[in-house]
């Protein structure tokens, strides 16, 4: 099915090679890569030792399967016998190795927490954990919570609703100044409602099985200055509700956000351009029933099922365009979300995406990310430094900073491609150069033709230091850099050597 190179997994151009925190990922032997296990996963095998018995694990039987050949492993309560997968984990076998016998959900979560191990590894799955904790992981108890923002400076989000003849409208007080109309995700579904806000580090929950029937569309504001976020649902009938509903799963709970978990919902195909030869611009819809604004510099997680495992992926949205008059009418309540995704022939994912006829559908989440346009306000020069699809998160900074950014003097890109033909959206960021005196373009080729008279080689000091000139001494600055991994790396290396100060500089990472 993929014609999967002789060369070791991951590939040298694939993200899986280093995860966050510069982890290394180990080679992995020929025939071993995630399609050759999801191969594993359907061989009809009995990889759990088990005969298909599902059973209860205390935690002394857990520990006695502390071994290569005979490793189990808890994650958020269920038990899998890892071993068969051993020689396929990208993040090698002693990584695994660290969970043996125990509870990994802690470890599997620091390294890529949006990985869907229940499906990957659900042939695995011996049973569950005999003992299911009081408290499931990430809740706090309302001390801990109150202790920890106040810690932080944070007041305890709370929610109301009032309605009139033909509306109900949920109110929700999160008491911070710096909330927006992407700091809240509305999905309603059926009789489900569910608003997550975003406050800081933490995610704040209304998730209510509604009394009464809405209509699919809803209309979301944010009054700024006090931080209230009100959500007006139509009413189906015009009667008076006597309750909102039922609590459902976490309702008006806060959760830190890395441990919130993803929430999908399904998105249209609407449209697949060609950008090169082998990046695409995807159009996807947001259902009707869904608000979800992802901000600048985020991203979000693409879920596909292949053969029976979900395949989870991040990508980061970008505008339409980058020019004013090439952008198309704005449809309503912002349903579009646009991806500029490179199609990689033996990956995983990309060939599968590709293969999306219109009209079909994929899974997205919620955004994802650190990035805060507040690190955009005031400042006087801004360099983006991307390579190849790292050039994504440039698109809506780039955007949003010449468009809102006063102060701004200066904003140069310096766009690391293998040749002309993989440089994304050339002719608009030309077009751009000669509309805007502020900004300006540079290409750096690694594979060039004969032909190209403009700069060549991989990141270095001596590019980097022609490159960042600010536009005067001691300018305020900010440097975003994205790329590979080991790109991104060794330029935040350079960078620290040309004086740039960890405040100056945004990598952006897996
Ligand atoms: P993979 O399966 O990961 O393969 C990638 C490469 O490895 C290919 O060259 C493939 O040929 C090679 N390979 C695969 N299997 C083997 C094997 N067995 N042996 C040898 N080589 C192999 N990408 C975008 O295009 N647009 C975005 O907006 C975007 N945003 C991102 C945001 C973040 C935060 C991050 C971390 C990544 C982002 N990416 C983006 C990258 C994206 O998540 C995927 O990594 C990328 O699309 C590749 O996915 P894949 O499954 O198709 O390829
Ligand atoms: P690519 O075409 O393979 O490479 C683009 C340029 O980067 C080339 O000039 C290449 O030079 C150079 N490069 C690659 N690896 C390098 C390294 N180790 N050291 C120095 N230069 C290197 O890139 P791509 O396939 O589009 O991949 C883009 C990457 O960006 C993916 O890994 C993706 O995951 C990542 N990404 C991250 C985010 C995020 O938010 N974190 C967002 C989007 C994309 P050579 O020809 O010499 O290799």
């Amino acid at each position: 099915m993929l014609n999967v190179p002789s060369q070791s997994f991951p590939g040298p151009s694939s993200q899986q090679r280093v995860a966050s925190g510069g982890r290394s990922k180990v080679p992995l032997k020929q025939g071993r890569s995630l399609m050759d296990w999801i191969r594993m996963t359907k061989s009809g095998k009995d990889l759990t030792g088990l005969k298909g018995r599902l059973i209860e694990v205390t935690e002394e039987e857990l520990k006695k399967h502390n071994k290569k050949d005979d490793c189990w492993i808890c994650i958020r309560g269920f038990v899998y016998n890892v071993s068969p997968y051993m020689e396929y984990h990208p993040g090698g076998e002693d990584e695994l190795m660290r969970a043996a016998g125990s509870d990994g959900t802690d470890l599997f979560d620091q390294v890529h927490r949006w990985v869907n191990y229940e499906s990957m590894l659900k042939e695995c799955l011996v049973g569950r954990m005999a003992v299911k904790p009081a408290v499931p992981k990430g809740l706090l108890s309302k001390t801990q919570v109150t202790d920890t923002l106040t810690k932080e400076g944070l007041n305890s989000p709370s929610y109301d609703w009032f309605q009139t003849d033909s509306s109900v409208t949920i109110v929700i007080y999160t008491k911070q100044k710096d909330i927006s109309l992407d700091s809240v995700i509305v999905d309603h579904q059926g009789d489900s409602f569910r608003a997550e806000t975003i406050i800081k580090d933490y995610s704040y929950l209304v998730h209510i099985a509604l009394s009464h029937e809405v209509e699919e569309d809803f209309s979301v504001r944010v009054v700024e200055n006090v931080g209230k976020i009100e959500i007006i649902l139509k009413k189906k009938e015009h009667t008076s509700w006597k309750c909102l509903g039922l609590p459902l799963e976490r309702h008006n709970l806060l959760t830190p956000k890395k441990d919130a978990g993803l929430y999908y919902r399904k998105c249209q195909l609407v449209s697949k351009e060609d950008v090169t030869h082998d990046t695409k611009l995807f159009c996807l819809m947001l259902p009707p029933c869904t608000h979800l604004q992802v901000p600048i510099g985020q991203h979000v997680y693409l879920k596909v099922t292949i053969t029976g495992t979900e395949i989870v992926k991040p990508y980061t949205p970008v505008s339409y365009s980058l020019l004013s008059e090439f952008q198309k009418p704005v449809p309503p309540n912002n349903k579009y979300i646009y991806f500029l995704i490179k199609i990689y022939p033996a990956g995983l994912l990309t060939p599968k995406l590709d293969h999306l006829q219109i009209g079909d559908f994929v899974s997205v989440s919620g955004p994802e990310g650190n990035f805060k346009k507040s690190k955009l306000q005031e400042l006087e020069d801004l360099f983006l430094v991307a390579a190849g699809t790292g050039f994504t998160p440039m698109v809506k900074i780039l955007n949003y900073a010449l468009s809102n950014v006063l102060s701004l003097r200066k904003l140069k890109l310096m766009f690391f491609n293998k040749t002309e033909d993989d440089i994304i959206w050339r002719s608009q960021l030309e077009k751009l150069a000669c509309k805007d005196k502020r900004f300006d373009v540079e290409y750096i080729l690694s594979a060039p033709t004969s032909e190209w008279n403009g700069k060549q080689g991989q990141i270095s000091p001596a590019l980097l230091s022609e490159f960042l000139k600010r536009s005067v001494e001691n300018s305020r600055v900010l440097l975003c850099i994205c790329g590979p991994t080991p790109f991104t790396e060794q330029g935040i290396e350079l960078l620290h050597d040309l004086c740039f100060s960890k405040e100056e500089i945004y990598s952006f990472t897996a």
